[in-house]
Order: C-alpha cells, then structure tokens, then sequence
C-alpha cells in the first residue's frame, strides 16, 4: 500500500469516531462548523476531527491550527497543493485513527446533529451508514434532473448499485475504511468506491441545507466531469456500445447495399447519389470520431494510472493528541 497513515496515530490514543471535513477555502464558515460539530458530539465518548486543508487559498488553514491549539482532539493534515475533494477525503481517512470514521463537508450543509444517529446504526451492527438526503429542495430543476438521469443510467450500464440521493456524508466501519483505502485508483468517485466495498449498509434520511458560507465549487462542467468519471471507472458499457453500434452500421449499410444494386438493376444508374454518400460519409465519420473520442477517455485513464503517482502530498501533518484516561 502506498500512503498509510503514521503509526504514530493508532499508538497514541485510540478514538472511537473519527470526523473527517475536507476544507478547500472555508475559513468563513470553519468556526461555526466546530461549534456545532462540538455540540453534536457532546454524547459521543470518544472522538476526533481530522481536518483536511485541501489547499486553501484562503485562511482556511491559520483557522484550523487555531482550532488545533484549542483542542487536542483535532487533527490537521495540510495538503500540497488543492487536490480536490474525493482526494481530500481519501488523505483524511488515511489519517484517521477512530473505530469509525464520518465523513461531512465543512459548509455545514450536511448537519453534524445527525452523527449520533449514523453512530447508533453503525453500533446496531451496519458498515456502511449513509445520509440521505430527504429532497434536493434549493436545487434548480436543472441540477435535480441531471442527478437522476446519472443514477439511473449507472444503474444500467454498471452492475454497482450506486444509492441515491446520498454524498460522501456518511459513517464507515473501520473494516469499511481500511476496504476504500486499499482503492489507491487516481480516478476516484468516491460515491463508486464507497458502493463497491459492500458490506451491510443501511441510510438515514436528513434535510440538506443551503451552504452556510462560501460558494459551492462544483460548476456544471464538473460536474459532468465527475459523471463521466462515474461510468468510466466502474463501466466498459461505453466500449462495448461501439461494437453494437458499428455492428448495427454495418447491417444498415447492407440493406442499404442490396436496395442500391437492385435499383440500379432495375431503373439503371443516373449517377445521383451525392446527398447520400455525403449523409453516409458524414454519419460515419461522426460515428467514429465519437467512439475514438470515448476509447481515448479510457486511454487516458489507464496513461494516468500506469504512472502510479501518489494521490497527494502532505505539507503538514498535526495528529490529534488526547490519551484516553480509562
Ligand atoms: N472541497 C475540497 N476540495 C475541493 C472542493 C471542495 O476539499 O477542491 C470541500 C469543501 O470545502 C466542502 C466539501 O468539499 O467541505 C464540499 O464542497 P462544496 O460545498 O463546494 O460542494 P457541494 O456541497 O456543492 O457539493
Ligand atoms: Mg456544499
């Protein structure tokens, strides 16, 4: 395996849950988001918050080692450079140390009021619990429509139930945990590689809340971005589409053959057939130009892979520092 998390933080003190809030410029919010994360933890015997600063241009990261300072309970883990959510949440399950780690964004849209109860279900015995979202109500019909077109046409393309209506908020067993961080992909949908591991899962449902600071990062571009990487990390079907539509071509072009040569047998060759080749010609090369295109999404996955960089870089790693008086 390539990055594990120091031994130094299992040594040190063993939390029962661990938090993980991927941060990529939320200083304005970051504050109040520990507070009611405190509040909500105030039943939870054991536990600690492993903020990741994902590159932060802002004073994301000066808010956090205030927090550090504050709080030995907090763990921070600075990355490089921005790398991106899905890798921000991998790097903070790396550094998490808890028998069960949550994951929750840092603009307070997912509740932090709501862990208890994904502990509750996790200590009823379920690996995975996920929160779900009760409505995407504040959501334009644009965006709500595109969500569930992806749904459901990952559900049938690939044989991966992906659960709908849930993010990346949710809480893992540390057996679940250790699963997604054997997944070492450069591609990652985190929704994807959550589904794959398996194991019992169950949901709650939680209204999601408007951000409380900040803009959202996510633009439609990528956000189809992250669809197409969806269905090329957990499907061929796009590559197997080519054949049957060549091969469906190919038929066509054979009845369109025999009507040609029987035309001409009957009513002989007035050399009129330009609009046609030209339709032919211009289908085809579409045909083709959209499938070398698809062949080239995959390429260049698997260029990405081969050269097995590691998902990110540390610049500066503070574990959480509280010894369990038992
Ligand atoms: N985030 C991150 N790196 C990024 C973009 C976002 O760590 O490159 C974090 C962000 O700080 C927030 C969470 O991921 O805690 C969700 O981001 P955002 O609110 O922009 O996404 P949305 O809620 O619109 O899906
Ligand atoms: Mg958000």
């Amino acid at each position: 395996m390539l990055e594990v998390s120091p031994p130094s933080v299992r040594r040190m003190w063993q939390p029962t849950i661990s938090v993980v809030v991927p941060a990529y410029n939320e200083a304005a919010g970051l504050d109040l988001f520990h507070r009611r994360l405190l509040r909500a933890l105030a039943g939870v015997e054991s536990w600690e918050v492993v903020y990741v600063n994902d590159g932060s241009t802002d004073a994301t990261l000066p808010a956090m080692e205030a927090l550090r300072r504050a709080d030995g309970r907090v763990a921070l883990v600075s990355l490089s450079r921005n790398f991106g959510k899905e890798t921000a949440i991998t790097a903070g399950l790396d550094h998490a140390a808890g028998d069960a780690v949550v994951v929750i964004d840092a603009d307070l849209q997912d509740p932090p009021e709501l862990i208890p109860e994904l502990v509750a279900q996790w200590r009823a015995g379920f690996d995975m619990v996920y929160a779900r979202r009760r409505g995407r109500a504040g959501e334009t019909w644009l965006k709500r429509s595109t969500a569930k077109a992806f749904y459901r046409l990952m559900q049938r393309m690939g044989d991966l139930k992906l659960p709908e209506d849930t993010g990346d908020f949710r809480l893992m067993s540390r057996r679940a945990v250790d699963a997604v961080r054997q997944l070492r992909e450069q591609h990652r949908f985190m929704k994807g590689l959550f589904a794959w591991v398996g194991y019992p899962a169950t949901y709650v449902l939680y209204d999601r809340a408007p951000r409380c600071a900040g803009v959202s990062k996510w633009s439609y571009w990528k956000l189809w971005n992250l669809a197409l990487e969806g269905i090329t990390s957990f499907t061929v079907m796009p590559l197997k589409l080519a054949t049957y539509v060549g091969l469906g071509v190919a038929l066509l072009s054979v009845i369109y053959a025999v009507q040609v040569i029987v035309k001409t047998l009957i009513i002989g060759n007035p050399v009129a057939g330009y609009p046609s080749l030209m339709t032919v010609v211009l289908f085809l090369g579409g045909v083709q130009l959209m499938f070398l295109g698809v062949i080239g999404e995959y390429l260049g996955r698997v260029f990405n892979e081969t050269k097995q960089r590691p998902l990110y870089l540390v610049e500066r790693y503070v574990p959480s520092a509280v010894k369990v008086s038992v």
